[in-house]
């Protein structure tokens, strides 16, 4: 059940001064979460970006960031989410504010049809992109320990602080291929796994830990084929990064490296892994 109602941050078109509390919102949000904003929220023409936020990506050996350009759309007193209409020329607009990332900061959600935009448009031109809903912003916010205060400003109705325990997880199961528990799609041990030659995808599978992980391999690997094999693995939580998600989908979807399936299971698991993750794209669940 939500526990923020993001009625309470003024629509974005009203004539107040308030107007534009939903960008300072979204501007709070990712200062909390670590990030650098290099361009602040401004009234009048942004070039279609509300707000630039770098992300420090720090490695063992090297450290590098990605520079998200944000788009703030605060949609939900209309109740309308946000198709591809409303995010044109995104591409462009990237390359204009010299940023790898584009990042859909939404209060309601988004279509499936901006959804397979962002997809072709940018995972083809070497862009990764993200969106936080209205779900994953409040989680993000209930992760951390709350911050009353600030949220207040935001706002006005807010739960009693009893009431801020974890909400019953309720996202998208999957079923593990050796142990066949099921478990969410945001767990963090659970990987994909996926065995083929070429361009052929021969097993594509899901488990729910290392320990399974150990079992499937050990069954792939002792059956039938035994050189030239094209392995690739992420764990759960990486495909739902935006880099993950980047290289799942330039494996898997229609036209990725190992999209053709020669087995009707790992085709099947697949589309099933597909449409799950998806379906957590864009609506969080
Ligand atoms: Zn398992």
């Amino acid at each position: 059940m939500p526990r923020l109602n993001f009625r309470d941050i003024t629509a974005g078109n009203a004539k107040d001064y308030k107007s534009d509390l939903f960008e300072y919102f979204a501007e709070d949000f990712f200062k909390k979460k670590g990030f650098n904003i290099i361009k602040l929220p401004a009234r009048g023409t942004d070039g279609g970006a509300d707000l630039i936020i770098i992300e420090p990506l720090i490695g063992k050996i090297s450290s590098s960031e990605n520079r998200w350009l944000v788009s703030c759309k605060h949609s939900v007193h209309s109740n309308r989410a946000i198709g591809k209409s409303l995010e044109q020329d995104v591409s462009d607009r990237l390359k204009k504010h010299n940023c790898n990332g584009f990042l859909g900061f939404y209060s309601l959600g988004m279509t499936e049809s901006l959804r397979e935009y962002l997809d072709t448009t940018l995972l083809k031109e070497g862009f990764i992109w993200t969106v936080y809903n209205y779900v994953r912003i409040e989680r993000e916010i209930f992760e951390e320990p709350i911050d009353h205060n600030w949220l207040k400003t935001y706002f006005k109705h807010l739960p009693l602080e009893s009431e801020y325990a974890s909400p019953k997880k309720s996202y998208t199961s999957l079923n593990c291929s050796s142990c066949g528990s099921d478990f969410l799609i945001t767990d963090k041990e659970a990987k994909l796994a996926a065995w083929g030659m070429g361009t052929h995808c021969n097993v594509f599978e899901y488990v729910c830990s290392d320990s399974c992980y150990g079992q499937l391999e050990h069954d792939v690997l002792v059956s039938n084929w035994d050189d030239e094999i094209h392995h690739w693995e992420k764990s759960l939580s990486q495909v739902l990064s935006p880099m993950g998600y980047k290289d799942f989908f330039n494996n898997f979807s229609d036209d990725g490296g190992m999209n053709k399936s020669s087995d009707p299971r790992a085709g099947q698991n697949i589309k099933l892994a597909m449409s799950s993750i998806h379906q957590y794209m864009i609506n969080g669940c």
